[in-house]
Formats: C-alpha cells, sequence, structure tokens
C-alpha cells in the first residue's frame, strides 16, 4: 500500500477535497512522556519532557484546533488518553488538558479512559481525572511479581499496583488492568500467583498480552517456545472464564457491560481521531498517523503519513478486525474464503460458525493470525 507523507495544511485540505466524513465516533491523545523507557517497549514514547508540558499542550491545542475547523467534532462518544505515562502529568496539567485545550465536558462521553502506571498515579490526580469526566482507568500493572518487573524494566512494585488498584475502585472509576504473559525467565506458578492476584483485585476489565520482541532473546533470557505461551495463554483463559469474565477480544476480558467501548470501535472500523506524536487516524478509506517526533510536534509542522485504502483493502481490514472479536465476522459480507481451510479451522475447534458469522474459538485467538492468513489466501 503506497503511503503519502504530508504536512498538516496538506493532510487538511486533501481531507477536504475527498468531502470526507468526519463523524469521528472516538478521540485518542497521546502522552508521549515515560520516565525511563521499559525494556519491552515499542510504543512511542522518550523518557525526557523535550520541553515543557506547557510546550507540548500548546501543540495539541494547535492540532486540536485545526481538526475542529472541519468539524465540530460533537459524535466523539469515546476518549483515551494513552501514552507514554499519562499518569505522569500532575493535577493541575490534568485539569487543564480540560480546562484550556478540549473542554471534555462538551463531548456527549460514554467512556473516557485514562492510562495509569502505578508508581506514578495518586489520589490527587484520581480527583482531577473525576473532575475532567474520565470514567475508566487502564492500569499498566503487567506482573505482580517483584523480580519480573525488574526483569521488564518496570520502575513499580507490585504493592504500588494493588494500592493503585484498590484506590482507583474506590473513587468509583472502572479498572482495567493490564498483565504480560509469555515473560523470559518467569515460572507458571508466578504467572498464575499474578492472574489470581489481579482477579483478586476485582477489575472490571483484563487486558493480557503476549510479550513481543522482535529478537531470539530478551534482557539476556531466550525466548519462551510457542508451546510455553500456549501454556499460559490457556490457563488465563480458563481461570478468567471461571472468575466471570468474558473472553470478547484477542487480549482481553471482562465483566459483561465492561468491554471497552473505544477499542471496540478501533475493532469495528469505526472512524477516530488521533492527535499528538505517533497518534493514528481513520476517516473511512483514509488512515494517517503523526510522525512519531516530540521535537517535530512541538514545531506544528510535523508531517502524517497516509494511506488510502480501496474497497477490496477496507473488506479484508473489516475482516481481520471483526475476527479479533467474539463477535466474530458476517460471511454474507463479500469477502471470499478459502472453504477448505475453513472446514478444516472448524473441525480443528479454532473456528465455530453460527447465525451466519465466523466467530474464532479461544484456541483460535491465540493463533488468528495464521488462521486469517489462510482463509483470504
Ligand atoms: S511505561 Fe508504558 S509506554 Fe512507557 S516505556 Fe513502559 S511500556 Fe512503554
Amino acid at each position: 500500500m503506497e503511503k503519502f507523507r504530508y504536512h498538516r495544511k496538506h493532510l487538511l485540505k486533501f481531507l477536504k477535497s475527498k468531502k470526507a466524513n468526519f463523524d469521528f465516533e472516538s478521540l485518542y491523545i497521546h502522552i508521549p512522556f515515560c520516565k525511563k523507557k521499559c525494556l519491552y517497549c515499542d510504543f512511542y514514547s522518550v523518557s525526557d519532557k523535550k520541553g515543557s508540558i506547557k510546550n507540548f499542550f500548546d501543540s495539541l491545542k494547535a492540532e486540536y484546533e485545526e481538526f475542529r475547523s472541519l468539524t465540530d467534532l460533537s459524535s466523539i462518544k469515546t476518549i483515551y488518553i494513552g501514552g507514554g505515562t499519562p499518569s505522569l502529568l500532575l493535577p493541575e496539567e490534568i485539569e487543564a488538558l480540560s480546562s484550556s485545550i478540549f473542554s471534555f465536558n462538551d463531548f456527549e462521553i460514554e467512556e473516557f479512559t485514562f492510562e495509569a502506571n502505578p508508581e506514578s498515579i495518586d489520589l490527587a490526580k484520581m480527583v482531577s481525572l473525576k473532575k475532567i469526566g474520565v470514567t475508566r482507568i487502564s492500569l499498566g500493572v503487567q506482573s505482580l511479581d517483584d523480580e519480573i518487573l525488574r526483569f521488564l524494566g518496570r520502575i513499580h512494585s507490585s504493592e504500588d499496583a494493588r494500592k493503585a488498584a484498590r484506590e482507583i475502585k474506590n473513587l468509583g472509576f472502572d479498572l482495567n488492568i493490564d498483565i504480560i504473559y509469555g515473560i523470559p525467565g518467569q515460572t507458571f506458578g508466578s504467572l498464575v500467583d499474578t492472574v489470581k492476584q489481579v482477579v483478586y483485585l476485582e477489575p472490571d476489565s483484563i487486558s493480557a498480552y503476549a510479550l513481543t520482541v522482535k529478537k531470539d532473546t530478551f534482557n539476556g533470557l531466550p525466548l519462551k517456545s510457542s508451546e510455553a505461551y500456549f501454556e499460559e495463554y490457556l490457563y488465563i483463559v480458563e481461570f478468567l472464564r471461571k472468575n466471570g469474565y468474558r473472553h470478547y477480544e484477542v487480549s482481553n476480558w471482562a465483566h459483561d457491560g465492561k468491554e471497552s467501548k473505544h477499542n471496540l470501535n478501533y475493532w469495528l472500523r469505526k472512524n477516530y481521531l488521533g492527535l499528538g506524536p505517533s497518534a493514528a487516524s481513520l476517516i473511512d478509506d483514509v488512515r494517517f498517523s503523526n510522525e512519531p517526533s516530540v521535537t517535530k510536534y512541538l514545531t506544528n509542522n510535523s508531517a502524517y503519513f497516509l494511506e488510502v485504502l480501496n474497497e477490496d483493502q477496507i473488506l479484508l481490514e473489516r475482516f481481520y478486525l471483526a475476527m479479533r472479536t467474539s463477535l466474530g465476522f458476517d460471511i454474507s459480507q463479500s469477502v471470499t474464503l478459502n472453504v477448505e481451510f475453513l472446514k478444516e479451522f472448524v473441525n480443528q475447534g479454532l473456528l465455530e460458525v453460527s447465525d451466519n458469522r465466523i466467530v474464532p474459538t479461544d484456541r483460535g485467538m491465540f493463533v488468528l493470525d495464521s488462521i486469517v492468513a489462510s482463509l483470504i489466501a
């Protein structure tokens, strides 16, 4: 797929000329600062603030206002502030996000998520989050084994995580907890202990991600075998099911009604606007992402990488995204699938077909990429 590089002025001109549909369902805001880079992290963030937060906020406001010149953004139903580490912001900076830039209270928001790390979230910040309308906090716990946290390069302790989770619940936010599995050197028992303790904290939803790194080793240790990943994944699937969490997406579980609306919008391929360095946006057939550079972002002259998808590409993307979820894909949409493989995957217990939909099973979700690749080959 050909990618184009546009500066903001040209991007906006292009979108206007296409008479694009600016009814964004979701808004994502990327806060690209972290205290220290974790060893496994692939997200765009920098570990020094490269100028003040005030300058960053000025650029965020400039970007936001330029998109607002195209649309009033009143269709936005979900907001997600992610990073990076948004909880590095001070209480007054959190409130300034709303009072000086976005006026969050003007949106008719159904869900407003804020990402936090255990070491940098506290009561004062949570009070500010309440004030600006945040409904859900996603806490980057990753493990409740202190040795494993150090091995991952995290700077919080398991006690920091437990304390933050309890305070988030006490203040009445919906709580999502992120954990990682497949960590080299972590025993099965240590993973089991983390999962049990996480459930004991009673989060509304849980995200469990497989550690993925591009090399064969991580922090001096060889990666785990795919069988070991699968064993840990199956344990998580079973234990969370027994405890009332529904597996609604490859890496996500929730109590009924507590699924992330914002992320579901991504998987249902609804339009979204992303602001901040590296943030991605989707408007129907146009996808663009902001250059991952704080330095350039501060000059208000960063570039966007843009691609325009044709009908077939959109349909395939819809297929792939829908297959990530427990809703599955409606077969009556005209994607040409390899029927032999489809039958084979159903026989192997990796897919189910019912009510005209193909739905991945728990085992199928673990190998989804190869299933999808075979089905559309
Ligand atoms: S805190 Fe999160 S975003 Fe920051 S480096 Fe660690 S994993 Fe990456």
